[in-house]
């Protein structure tokens, strides 16, 4: 009987010879993907069996490249992968605050590919439901997520970012253009052509955040607006936030 969070664990011995050390659900190990020195790993399984990995040395590794160093695709990660028998699966977790199904789950990564937020999406967008709800990881939580992004005292408790952070980067060192829309689900419309790069903000309209702008300096920019006015508006926020910086250009999209 092998949940996924066993089968990384014991990947982890084999690969670096050290066998993880902590309590039942959180655990600490060397990392495979980096010349680790003491353990800078932590391992960590919420009580639906989701396993979530961070690397807290220098180089802050992706998951991706833990995963990758183990042998293991991403999908080892989560409970009803091909790697779990089936009496260990769980059953798929669709369950959002509204009570909607959820259909979408956007990830919002730092530079180094680790999750900081995530926006998921209904599937009753507009009746009566506004479709989106955001959460941040938390291993504390049964299902590994807070359904806010806000701490206790009210303020922010992530770090907000352009959504595909690691891509933009990437994009504007390589002089690529980067197209920024209002919402995920028309940046992963974008996305879906190959060579194509597309980002947006998290929580729609008016949440662009001054700071982005230090990701986009010298980029090749093509925002495209929502044909009403808060999407005009948001689109004119984002050129004179970016137009400092980088070579923004405007378009206006979809019959609104
Ligand atoms: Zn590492
Ligand atoms: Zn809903």
């Amino acid at each position: 009987m092998t949940t996924p969070f066993a089968l990384i664990l014991q990947a982890l011995y084999a690969r670096t010879g050290h066998a993880p050390r902590g309590t039942a659900t959180q655990k600490s190990a060397i990392c495979p993907a980096h010349d680790d020195r003491h353990p800078s790993l932590s391992v960590g399984v919420t009580s639906t069996g989701v396993v979530m990995i961070t690397c807290h040395g220098g180089p802050r590794c992706p998951t991706e490249d833990v995963m990758q160093a183990l042998g293991l695709p991403m999908s080892a990660l989560w409970p009803g992968s091909p790697h779990t028998p089936p009496s260990q699966r769980h059953r798929p977790d669709h369950w959002m605050p509204c009570g909607h199904h959820r259909v979408a789950d956007y990830l919002y990564r730092d530079e180094q590919g680790t999750i900081l937020y995530g926006v998921a999406r209904c599937d009753r967008k507009g009746n009566g439901c506004q479709g989106f709800r955001q959460w941040r990881p938390d291993l504390s939580k049964r299902t590994g997520r807070r359904w806010s992004l806000y701490g206790q005292d009210g303020t922010m408790a992530v770090r907000l970012v352009p959504y595909h952070l690691p891509e933009v980067i990437t994009a504007v060192r390589e002089s690529r253009v980067v197209m920024i829309t209002e919402g995920e689900k028309d940046v992963e419309a974008l996305r879906a052509h190959p060579g194509i790069t597309a980002t947006c903000n998290a929580m729609g309209a008016g949440k662009w955040q001054p700071d982005f702008a230090r990701y986009f300096h010298g980029a090749d920019i093509s925002i495209v607006a929502d044909r009403d006015q808060a999407g005009r508006d948001h689109a004119k926020a984002i050129v004179a936030n970016l137009m400092p910086v980088g070579c923004p250009d405007l378009s206006g999209h979809g019959p609104k």
